[in-house]
């Protein structure tokens, strides 16, 4: 097995630092041994700050991020329960589709591919549908750049008496997310984007509102391996077993989690946003236009210039600079390319990179001064 050194610059999954590469090596523990409950419950704790929450109910979902989403709807949905889904992108649709797999009525909210969710179009679907008992939206749309506003549309979900499920997998410890200021009653994240530990596992943290409704449930959800009344027990004080947790990925969660805290949550932010307004500088100074509505820092999408061959770029990126990127997604296919700036991968030293391996591939120069004037200033 040849396993090369890459740079994930892509939609996910991003690079991880070998803080977190060393932790997923340490010696196996028995997943009721003291010793690794206490980690349990470490990751918990640490889970909870960087969600910004005191939700009790939080934990990590052993799957990748979609498995945090099905785990959502599963356990907020009975068969005939009425859900609105905020479709803006590829996981807004994906949404749709879990919620109705687990017998829904789902009820969509049309977004053009690229913009952000108007909580206006969710109030008035809320008017038309008088009875939905769950709101889901992408705070962070992966396959189109666009950023929504969940704390505005929260207050509207709430204003009509139903929850909210917010999407954060491509902006939990990279943009601002607050569940207990913007009262999200349930969110879903996974390990290998912005949080920069591999894929494997799914954050999750559930309001005491929420928790309250699924108490209330009149059928079992329809997942045994997800079902939050049995996962409960395990991560609280019970220990019931349930299924094996994946104890290594957890020292790696651990281990990307008191980075994200080291560095502090706002400074990491911060971070973010400087590295996106460098890429932006330099790309823009040679050239490249952004998607218009593009409102994420940790993702890029950025046009594909005419004359430029999409998958021949792509693949000189990879094979020549060992650079990941993405590919644009559904309309944008063909179109754009996807930059991640994704946690440990948002960096000085990889905005430059990319800089200067497109500038190459594209036959440009002049992309690197404008992005180092972005460092340069406060
Ligand atoms: C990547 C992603 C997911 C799915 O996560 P996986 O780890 O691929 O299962 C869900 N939602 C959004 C917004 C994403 O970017």
């Amino acid at each position: 097995m040849h396993i090369p050194q890459r740079i994930l610059l892509g939609p996910g999954p991003s690079d991880v630092p070998a803080r977190v590469l060393s932790a997923l090596a340490a010696p196996t523990l028995g997943h009721l041994d003291p010793a690794y409950l206490k980690i349990m419950d470490h990751t918990r704790q640490m889970l909870r700050e960087v969600f910004r929450t005191k939700n009790e109910l939080t934990m990590a979902i052993s799957g990748t991020g979609s498995a945090g989403m099905e785990a959502c709807v599963a356990n907020l949905i009975e068969p005939g329960d009425e859900m609105i889904v905020c479709v803006n992108g590829v996981f807004g649709g994906r949404m749709r589709d879990v919620a109705q797999r687990c017998g829904a009525t789902v009820h969509s909210v049309e977004v053009e591919w690229g913009q952000s969710v108007d909580p206006q179009k969710v109030a008035d679907a809320l008017k038309q549908h008088p009875k939905t008992k769950v709101v889901g939206v992408v705070h962070a749309e992966t396959s189109t750049g666009a950023l929504s506003n969940v704390e505005e549309i929260s207050k509207v979900v709430h204003a009509a008496g139903a929850l909210i499920l917010v999407d954060a997998v491509t902006s939990l410890g990279g943009m601002d997310l607050r569940i207990d200021d913007w009262k999200i009653d349930a969110c879903y994240s996974g390990t290998q984007k912005c949080l920069s530990c591999p894929p494997g596992l799914s954050p999750v943290t559930i309001s005491a509102d929420a928790v309250k409704k699924m108490d209330q449930r009149k059928t079992k959800c329809q997942s045994w391996y997800l079902d939050f009344s049995m996962l409960r027990q395990y991560w609280g004080e019970d220990r019931v077993y349930h299924h094996t947790a994946p104890v290594n990925m957890t020292y790696g969660l651990h281990a990307a989690l008191a980075i994200v805290l080291e560095e502090g949550l706002d400074n990491r932010i911060a971070r973010h946003v400087k590295n996106h307004q460098a890429l932006r500088a330099g790309l823009e100074a040679i050239g490249l236009k952004f998607v218009p509505k593009n409102s994420l820092t940790t993702l890029n999408l950025v046009s594909v210039p005419d004359g430029a061959n999409d998958a021949q770029i792509r693949k000189a990126l990879l094979e020549r600079f060992g650079i990941e990127i993405g590919a644009g997604l559904g309309p944008f296919k063909g179109k754009a390319w996807r930059i991640g700036l994704m946690g440990y991968a948002s960096s000085q030293r990889n905005v430059l990179m990319i800089l200067a391996a497109l500038e190459t591939l594209l036959g440009k120069s002049g992309a690197l001064a404008p992005a180092e004037k972005v460092y340069a200033s406060k």
